[in-house]
């Protein structure tokens, strides 16, 4: 189907209001290229967008902003082709990058007591890979520890 994402984001920031004052946290949305729709299914990617903020607001350190940027991308070689990416980085403790390359793992977590405290299963990401792959799109993850985390999910502008 056809998925406005802008309307997307702002469902998903709706559904996590709450969680968000409770850590007195916001967001904000930039989408410089004015990306609209791309081509997906909108309840699977309403599912990554709401996993991907939930781990920014859990993970993310209290007091500060969560930044949303949509931007789309233009690639010539070998083939004309058009994606669109959104990237969301929190401030917080971060990921140390021994971790990274394992962080999709079902029931994986860098801090184990932690994270069992902070609630959830660990199958966030594992399931937010899954439906990457079924767009063939792709995800990075960049931080710094102590400083920041950033997600950036690349999704073809047409998937069919
Ligand atoms: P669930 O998503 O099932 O509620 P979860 O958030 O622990 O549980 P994932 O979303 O799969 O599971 O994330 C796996 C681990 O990756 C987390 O436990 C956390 O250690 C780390 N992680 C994910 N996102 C971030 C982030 N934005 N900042 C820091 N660590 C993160
Ligand atoms: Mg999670």
């Amino acid at each position: 189907g056809t998925v406005h994402l802008p309307t997307l984001i702002n469902s998903v920031l709706e559904t996590l209001d709450m969680r968000l004052k409770e850590r007195n946290m916001t967001v904000t949305v930039s989408n410089p290229d004015n990306v609209g729709n791309i081509t997906g299914d909108f309840d699977q990617l309403t599912q990554v967008a709401q996993n991907l903020v939930d781990n920014a607001i859990k993970y993310g350190r209290e007091n500060t902003a969560i930044d949303v940027v949509l931007k789309k991308h233009v690639s010539e070689f070998p083939i004309h082709e058009e994606s669109v990416s959104i990237a969301i980085t929190n401030r917080g403790n971060g990921i140390p990058a021994e971790h990274i390359p394992r962080l999709m793992e079902r029931f994986y977590r860098v801090d184990t007591a932690r994270s069992r405290s902070l609630g959830g299963t660990g199958l966030g990401l594992a399931i937010v890979k899954h439906i990457i792959q079924r767009h063939k799109g792709h995800i990075l993850f960049e931080s710094e520890v102590n400083e920041y985390t950033r997600v950036t999910v690349t999704l073809p502008y047409k998937s069919g």
